[in-house]
């Protein structure tokens, strides 16, 4: 099954239960001081769930753009060495707001994925919440219970809050959730353990696809829970990890989500996928990180030297390393993707189809712009690591490399991991404290880095200083 299929088939699965399909809010939120980027479906409904606003359908599906790099739900060190984290990806999602609850979320989403999808039963786990003392929560004996009608019990396992009590940030809504897992370990896998040892859910083949989350808390700024106004169902799948599992293979890589590009890559860096560990984990970050800034900037989000922007920019240079030093481009080369990356995903997703452009050539122009200190740079890393005594290099020289060559302070961490090094990164955040209070009136301008995306094919890209500020995008607003 194609991925659009896997995609059009979760939506149709919802409409015909009276689902409102929608489609995805911008993935870059300006309103919200407690998050800077969608990292869940239910971000953009928080209102409602707070009961601040009223939705215009109470049971609404979709697929949700979202970004897990920075906060309370960071992948970012994951992504590219394993094959199930993304930076971005789509979380598909139904919705009930104050509407169904427990037993349908749970005996729908039993039946897209035994019926529709047809996955075999027998390698399908789930898990529910077995209570917390700390917030004094009971265990989830409700949802335990509809379970049982569906799966049997040894397929059913307790979760503590880590895994099993769904919170988008510090503050705000959440709940109890029960998470399905697929064992997609081969028989040859499987026949090595046994007893007990078969059900092992830290296995890279043993992966989470879909969260059901029982809305019914707010967690306040002091830290304490309070219930809701009502109870509400927020479910997200990870749909490449979907595909994954749908297509038979073995890492979200493999799937036609991703394979187009990896193939692009191939071709333009004269590289094979497959060959060699380091290669294939640049492939992976490369082609995982392009869908990532591309999305941003269709969303209005350029790279900058602040806020949201700064992320994307972090993004990006890493991504530009990765190709650096690994694929041997030393020129511009991950924006000729996003040719691909739009043909495959423009449909979906048609802001890509008609940002195009300007997402090439704000790429263009930001590889351009590091590669012209990225060697300069990584050699007098080189030179700092070989005058280290120790493991660790000062906040001192990791400054200089932020300031003089743009090298993010996360990318000289992981260039120093790869060699076995850590860096101070308390120093280095004195450095930067020192240089801010040397220029106070830039930091002020935290947001000149948003751009007006204007409604007209004509739009075309004029630089990074002539960028208007401070309006607000709405093109995409959801429902
Ligand atoms: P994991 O335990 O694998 O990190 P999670 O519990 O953090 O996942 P949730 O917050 O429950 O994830 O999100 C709902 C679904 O979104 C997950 O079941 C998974 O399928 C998918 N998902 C979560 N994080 C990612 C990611 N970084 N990349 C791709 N899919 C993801
Ligand atoms: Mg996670
Ligand atoms: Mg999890
Ligand atoms: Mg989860």
């Amino acid at each position: 099954m194609k991925s659009q299929d896997i995609r059009s088939k979760f939506l149709k699965f919802f409409e015909d239960k009276q689902h409102a399909i929608v489609p995805s809010a911008p993935m870059v939120l300006k309103d919200d001081p407690t998050l800077m980027f969608v990292n869940s479906g239910m971000a953009p409904f928080k209102e409602y769930f707070l009961g601040n606003a009223e939705p215009k359908s109470k049971r609404i599906a979709d697929t949700q753009k979202c970004l897990r790099v920075s906060g309370k739900h960071n992948d970012l060190e994951e992504v590219g060495y394993d094959t199930y984290h993304h930076t971005l990806f789509e979380m598909l999602g139904n919705w009930s707001f104050g509407d169904y609850f427990k037993k349908e979320a749970i005996a729908w989403a039993w039946e897209l994925l035994t019926e529709v999808y047809k996955i075999d039963k027998n390698i399908l786990y789930v898990t529910v919440f077995e209570g917390d003392k700390g917030d004094d929560l009971p265990m989830d004996q409700e949802a335990y219970d509809f379970w049982k009608e569906h799966i049997s019990e040894d397929r059913i396992l307790m979760g503590n809050k880590k895994d099993n009590f769904w919170e988008m940030g510090d503050q705000g809504p959440c709940g109890p959730c029960s998470e399905i897992h697929v064992d997609i370990r081969s028989d040859e896998e499987k026949s090595k353990v046994s007893g007990k040892d078969l059900v092992n859910m830290d296995h890279p083949q043993v992966v989470e696809i879909w969260n059901l989350v029982f809305m019914q808390y707010n967690r306040k700024a002091n830290g304490s829970l309070e219930s809701l106004p009502s109870k509400h169902i927020d479910t997200g799948m990870g749909f490449e990890r979907l595909c994954m599992v749908l297509q038979g293979v073995k890492s979200n890589y493999d799937t036609d989500v991703f394979t187009p590009i990896i193939r692009e890559i191939e071709t333009i860096a004269g590289k094979d996928y497959g060959k060699n560990e380091k290669v294939d984990v640049a492939i992976r970050v490369i082609s995982d990180h392009v869908r990532a800034v591309a999305f941003s900037i269709a969303d209005g989000q350029l790279p900058s030297n602040t806020g949201a922007g700064y992320v994307i920019r972090r993004i990006l240079r890493r991504a530009i390393r990765y190709s650096f030093t690994f694929l041997d481009q030393k020129d511009p080369f991950i924006y000729r993707l996003v040719d691909v990356l739009s043909k495959k995903m423009g449909e979906a997703f048609p802001e890509l189809k008609k940002e195009k452009h300007l997402i090439e050539n704000v790429i263009k122009e930001e590889e351009a712009s590091f590669l012209r200190t990225l060697d300069q740079g990584l050699v007098l890393l080189d030179g700092i690591v070989s005058n280290t005594k120790g493991d660790t290099v000062s906040g001192e020289r990791a400054f200089e490399l932020y300031d003089t060559y743009g090298f993010p302070i996360d990318l000289t961490a992981l260039i120093l991991s790869e060699k076995g090094l850590k860096l101070d990164e308390q120093g280095f955040q004195e450095q930067l404290e020192k240089q801010k209070n040397r220029s106070r009136a830039a930091s002020e301008m935290s947001t000149e880095d948003w751009t007006v995306l204007i409604d007209d094919a004509e739009q075309e890209f004029i630089g990074y200083d002539n960028l208007e500020a401070n309006v607000k995008i709405t093109r995409y607003r959801k429902v």
